[in-house]
């Protein structure tokens, strides 16, 4: 029997051969193109950067052993090219694999920065280990550092190099951080905590042509033509599918590989999933990539069942979380603010809770800061499709934990009388 084949050794493709060795006896054959064996990305813009943890952290331990035991693993190797129709792959160093099944798990690279000078040795991006490891030497001689996209990775790495005594600077090209995801009022509650932090933030602002410094760092010209001198440049500034493979092979990709509900893409015998799969989230939604490290995990184990056989209905509730500074934020569900209204509880400074609801006063997600009790309720509400509705809560007087399971309560009451 051909082996099963995963390509890419990050979060969904560890989960994915893991998953594949528990379940069956099959050669399973993981393929990375990194010289490291699998681990988590959460750790590199936080605990590996700040030092307070070794790269090894991060590591994914394989249960009761090494990888090499119980898998082929094979390292710092690229997948070239995918012959579909003799169902095989080219591996970077010449040799030839067949496969029984596919997984392409092959994630995603930094977007570069592309104006002038923007491929500086000062210029670092964050995505691998190889990066954390290369930025956090040079954030140790650095004092001041431009934080270009005030996105996830921009917000984390500010945080970090502020909290290591750094002068930090962040450009953001949108009028607020991590727009598209999340609604503007918890945003604007992240430029609150980095600014009060010390972090200056600009919006509207974007690099456009990065040359030496005179006192030997890097000047960054903005598009609005104001220039700053920096020892180091961090652009976090958004990831590029890396669906290229599939796409020269002709499976179905859109900015992504599309995959349904089973993980299986438009080729037979070939799946997807992780950072580089898109799929159709919710049901009256359009397909889109969920980069998250919870997808990662869970649709890499999703696929592999897939792989095997077993019917696997893969619906995805989104939950992400973030350390910065000394919150911790949480979201679940729909949270981006688009035809949404919210209720809102402010309990300390750095603590708040904000449920998003649909145009029709559907519950349908939450922001947490430091909430991570009540989040892990609606989460749980969410999970078991329970449809709360918005007047079962009031901003005003009483406990949100209580008013919250209240009205998991009362749903759930109300779906078991029906
Ligand atoms: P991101 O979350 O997409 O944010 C990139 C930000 O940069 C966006 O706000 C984008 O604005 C802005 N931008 C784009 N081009 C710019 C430019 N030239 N100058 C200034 N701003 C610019 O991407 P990311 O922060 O690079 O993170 C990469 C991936 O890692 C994402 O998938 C993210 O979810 C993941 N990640 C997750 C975590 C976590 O789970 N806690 C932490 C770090 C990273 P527009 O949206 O308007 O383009």
């Amino acid at each position: 029997m051909d082996p099963l084949v995963v390509v890419g050794a990050g979060q969904a493709g560890y989960w994915a051969a893991r998953t594949l060795k528990q379940e069956c006896a099959a050669q399973v054959v993981l393929i990375g193109e990194e010289c490291h064996e699998p681990y988590e990305r959460p750790p590199l813009s936080k605990s590996v950067l700040a030092g307070t943890a070794g790269p090894d952290a991060a590591r994914l331990k394989w249960p009761g052993g090494t990888l090499h035991e119980e898998i082929d693993f094979v390292s710092s190797t690229q997948v070239i090219r995918l012959e579909r129709s003799e169902k095989r792959i080219v591996l970077s160093d010449g040799r030839i694999l067949p496969y029984g099944k596919l997984l392409l798990a092959t994630g995603g690279r930094a977007r570069r920065l592309g104006v002038p000078g923007g491929n500086h040795e000062r210029v670092h991006y964050l995505r691998s280990m190889d990066d954390a490891v290369r930025l956090k030497a040079g954030l140790e001689s650095a004092t001041s550092v431009l934080v270009l996209g005030g996105g996830w990775i921009g917000l984390e790495v500010a945080a970090t190099a502020r909290a290591m005594g750094k002068r930090v600077v962040v450009w953001e090209a949108a009028a607020l951080p991590c727009g598209r995801v999340l609604a503007p009022s918890a945003a604007k509650k992240l430029v609150e905590l980095h600014r009060a932090k010390g972090v200056v933030l600009q919006f509207g602002c974007q690099a456009a042509c990065v040359t030496d410094g005179l006192n030997g760092g890097v000047v960054v010209r903005s598009d609005s033509g104001q220039a700053l001198e920096v020892d180091l440049v961090v652009a976090g500034i958004g990831m590029v599918a890396n669906d290229e493979l599939a796409f020269d092979a002709g499976i179905a990709c859109d900015n992504g590989i599309l995959v349904d509900a089973a993980a299986r893409t438009s080729v037979p015998d070939i799946f997807a999933a992780g950072d580089v799969a898109k799929q159709v989230i919710y049901r009256d939604g359009p397909a889109a990539r969920l980069e998250s490290w919870l997808n990662a995990q869970e649709q890499g184990i999703a696929a592999a069942r897939s792989m095997l056989g077993i019917d696997v209905e893969y619906r995805p509730l989104p939950w992400f979380w973030s350390d910065q500074f000394d919150v911790n934020l949480q979201l679940v569900g729909r949270v981006d603010g688009i035809n949404q209204s919210s209720l809102y509880w402010q309990f300390d400074e750095n603590e708040l809770m904000q449920l998003q609801f649909d145009p029709v006063g559907r519950l349908v997600g939450a922001i947490a800061f430091n909430r991570g009790r009540d989040l892990r309720a609606v989460r749980k509400a969410l999970e078991r499709g329970f449809e709360i509705d918005r007047s079962r809560f009031d901003d005003s007087s009483m406990d949100l934990s209580d008013q919250l399971n209240r009205a998991i309560d009362a749903t759930q009451h109300g779906k078991e009388m029906t």
